[in-house]
């Protein structure tokens, strides 16, 4: 009887976690590797729920996750936004910081756990970020990118002490998107105030 209960609520958690995941537009491969269901169920989840509901909102992605780190550089306000969700994945405790500020990730492979954690700090960030540049896949991306310390690493605001994302192959100078901006929290803005 316990089996089959923790049976149960182990598949629930798995198919709560796949409609999460399909709202945020995640594609199939990647709610395959978090909820571990096929591609059938999910298949079959997305008809059911979403196609068949009305809601025609939600559009289920295939294929491959985008993955060119510039998109979370190649301007303050993304850089500003992909700096927000770093600080999400160490908060919902997806990554830890080292003293020397190199990422490390927490979870050796994708699971049930970890899939709703990122929905979670997906989640926060939409709240924080009213013009959300970056969709739920790049967000999983640059999870996976800052993890490895290879193509993108946290850099060091000279005016604000702030860590911020950085391209590792890009020119830093040493300022963080909220200074560059003029954000609330950026030294510009002490400055000019
Ligand atoms: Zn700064």
């Amino acid at each position: 009887m316990r089996l089959s209960d923790d049976r149960y609520s182990g598949e629930r958690s798995q198919f709560e976690l796949a409609l999460r995941m399909i709202r945020h537009e995640a594609r199939t491969r990647t709610i395959r590797e978090c909820t571990g269901l096929s591609d059938d169920r999910i298949r079959k989840l997305y008809t059911t729920y979403f196609r068949n509901s009305g809601n025609l909102t939600v559009k289920r992605r295939r294929g491959k996750s985008p993955r060119q780190v510039t998109r979370y550089v190649k301007n303050p306000e993304n850089q500003n936004q992909a700096t927000t969700l770093v600080a999400l994945f160490y908060a919902g405790m997806l990554i830890r910081i080292d003293r020397e500020h190199r990422v490390h990730a927490c979870w050796p492979r994708p699971d049930v756990e970890f899939g709703h954690r990122l929905c979670r700090a997906y989640e926060t960030y939409l709240l924080l970020h009213e013009n959300a540049k970056l969709s739920f896949e790049w967000a999983w991306n640059l999870l996976q990118c800052i993890s490895y310390n290879d193509e993108l690493y946290l850099a060091h605001c000279r005016g604000c002490e702030a860590r911020y994302v950085q391209d590792a192959y890009a020119l830093d100078y040493r300022t963080c998107p909220a200074c560059c901006m003029d954000l609330p929290g950026g030294s510009r803005r002490r400055k000019s105030g």
